[in-house]
C-alpha cells in the first residue's frame, strides 16, 4: 500500500514525494522533526509533540509556516486521506531551498513533509523475549555543541551509534556522555528498575526529552512506583534487575542483555510487564 505524502500543502504518491536538492535540511541536515503515533484515529500526544516540535524550531531560529493548530489538522487530514487509524507519522520540518552555502537566511520558505505508514520497528517476539543492546564508543553529542533536546535532522550522531550496535548484533546501541553516563540508545530513551525501583537519566545527561519517556514517569507514579531521574552510569545497567526502552517507534520495549551480560535474570522483568500492560491500557 502507497499512502499520499504531504508536501508543502499538497498530496504526492510515492514515487513523487519529491524535494529540491538545494533544501538545506538535505544539504545540511537543517531541520527537525516528530516522530508521532496514532491509535485508534487519535495521534497520540498530539500537543507534547507540537510543543516539542516549536521548541525545536525555536532553538534552531526556525519559523514553521503555519499555527500549531494547522499543522495537527494537516497531520489529522494526511491520515483520513489515507484512511489510517494506526500509524506512524513523521513530520519533517526543513530550513528549506536555499543556496549552497550554510546561509539559513537565504532560505525563503522551510518545508513541511508529513508521511503516515504502518510501521513494525521490531518483531513481536522481541516485545516477549527482550532485546540486547551493546554500548557504544560514539560518545552523545554535548549538550555545549548542540543539545540532543533539539529533535534535528542532524542524527549522525545517532547513526554512529547505530553502526556499533548492529556490528555487534544488536538492534540498539547505548549511548553515554563525555562524562560516561548513561545517556538515551540511538532512538529511544531508558529506563532500569532495581531493588522495585525505577531510574532513568535526567534530562540533564544530554538526552531527547521522550513523550514515551514522559508518558512513563506518569505511569509509574500511578501505579505507585518509585521512579527516579538521576544519573546512571554503565554498571547501574548492569547491575539492574529490569531494563527498558521507550520511544513513540518502539514504544515499550524489554532489554534482556547489555555488553554480552544478562539484565536480571535475562528475561523481561514483573515492573517492566507491568508498565508495558498500563501502556497498552493507555494508549487504547
Ligand atoms: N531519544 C532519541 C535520540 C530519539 O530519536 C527518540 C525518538 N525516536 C527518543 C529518544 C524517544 O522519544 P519519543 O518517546 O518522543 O519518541
Amino acid at each position: 500500500m502507497s499512502y499520499k505524502i504531504y508536501i508543502n500543502g499538497e498530496y504526492f504518491d510515492k514515487e513523487n514525494a519529491k524535494i529540491s536538492v538545494f533544501d538545506h535540511g538535505l544539504l545540511y541536515g537543517d531541520g527537525i522533526f516528530e516522530g508521532m503515533r496514532a491509535y485508534n484515529g487519535k495521534v497520540f500526544r498530539h500537543e507534547q509533540h507540537m510543543d516539542r516540535l516549536w521548541k525545536s524550531a525555536k532553538a534552531i531560529h526556525l519559523t514553521i509556516p503555519m499555527t500549531q493548530a494547522e499543522m495537527m489538522k494537516a497531520v489529522d487530514d494526511t491520515l483520513a486521506l489515507n484512511d489510517l487509524r494506526d500509524a506512524y507519522i513523521r513530520l519533517v520540518v526543513t530550513r528549506g531551498v536555499g543556496t549552497l552555502g550554510l546561509d539559513p537566511n537565504r532560505c525563503a520558505t522551510p518545508g513541511v513533509i508529513i508521511i503516515t505508514d504502518k510501521i513494525a520497528l521490531y518483531p513481536k517476539e522481541l516485545y516477549e523475549n527482550g532485546l540486547e543492546i551493546v554500548t557504544a564508543s560514539t560518545i552523545r553529542m554535548p549538550s555545549s555543541s548542540l543539545s540532543p533536546r533539539i529533535k534535528s535532522l542532524n542524527y549522525l550522531n545517532n547513526i554512529m551509534a547505530k553502526l556499533e550496535g548492529l556490528r555487534a548484533g544488536c538492534d540498539e546501541a547505548l549511548l553515554l556522555n563525555h562524562q560516561g553516563e548513561v545517556c538515551e540508545c540511538t532512538g529511544d530513551n531508558i529506563f532500569i528498575i532495581r531493588d522495585g525501583k525505577i531510574y532513568t537519566p535526567p534530562v540533564s545527561a544530554g538526552i531527547l526529552e521522550g513523550i514515551t519517556r514522559n508518558a512513563v514517569i506518569e505511569l509509574a507514579a500511578e501505579a505507585g512506583i518509585p521512579l527516579f531521574e538521576t544519573t546512571q552510569t554503565r554498571h547501574d545497567v548492569y547491575i539492574a534487575d529490569e531494563c527498558f526502552l521507550t520511544g513513540s517507534a518502539a514504544e515499550l520495549i524489554p532489554v534482556v542483555g547489555i555488553d554480552g551480560r544478562p539484565i536480571g535474570d535475562g528475561k523481561p522483568g514483573p515492573i517492566t510487564k507491568e508498565l508495558i500492560r498500563r501502556f497498552r491500557e493507555m494508549i487504547a
